[in-house]
């Protein structure tokens, strides 16, 4: 069961509440029906994260809608895998899937959110050495548990698979890698990768 930290709710003008800042946010599509939501629970009842797990898809929007912050910092946030049945379901046009997406990204501008996406922090790595979102070599050992000797052989003859079958090389050119961490750099992918490190060093040295 999800430990919770209840806090007072607070009075606040609707342009500061919880679902009033969810609806400017940039992820929010024109038209959420999130203040529209009648808590007829349609969306509970066709989510597979609600059948399987203590989160409740309804309960999200009443939390977010009784503007209950302690939300941001509840890991059931993160039980949502976006297959979007609440998305197609809901008859007022909300999208708990879409709330989701924001709450955790309201959660990662916070130390919470981003312990909860530290573990991926090795795609970002790919992705800044690389350019691209190759499989971490950290994850080779459960993937060759997971498929076998076949994958295993395939990795080892990867080279010579593609050589057979006259691709190119699956690595960018060095121009274009330059140009992508050039962007990384610009947008602040590169600084995010580092503040979500720095909170799991934080927490190692703690
Ligand atoms: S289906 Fe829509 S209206 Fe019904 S509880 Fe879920 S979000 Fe609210
Ligand atoms: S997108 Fe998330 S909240 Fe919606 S049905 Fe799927 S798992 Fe449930």
């Amino acid at each position: 069961m999800a430990k919770v930290r209840r806090r007072e709710i607070k009075t606040l003008s609707k342009e500061d509440d919880l679902a009033h800042k969810i609806l400017k946010d940039i992820k929010a599509s024109s038209g959420l029906g999130l203040l529209r939501c009648v808590q007829c629970g349609m969306c509970a009842s066709t989510c597979p994260a609600s059948r399987h797990s203590d989160y409740d898809s309804r309960e999200i929007i009443k939390r977010v809608l009784d503007n209950d912050e302690t939300i941001l910092e509840d890991e059931i946030i993160w039980n949502c895998f976006y297959c979007y049945n609440c998305h197609s379901i809901c008859p007022v046009g909300n999208s708990v899937c879409e709330v989701n997406q924001i709450l955790r990204q309201m959660a990662i501008d916070e130390d919470t959110g981003k312990k909860q996406v530290e573990s991926f922090m090795s795609f970002a790595d790919s992705y800044i050495d690389k350019g691209l979102g190759i499989i971490p070599q950290e994850y080779h050992g459960q993937l060759s548990i997971d498929y076998g000797e076949h994958w295993d052989k395939l990795q080892e003859k990867l080279e010579d698979v593609r050589e057979n079958l006259k691709l190119e090389s699956m690595f960018l050119l060095p121009e274009a890698e330059n140009e992508v961490g050039k962007t990384l750099e610009a947008i602040g992918f590169k600084n995010r990768v580092k503040e979500i490190k720095d909170v799991r060093n934080r927490n190692k040295g703690g």
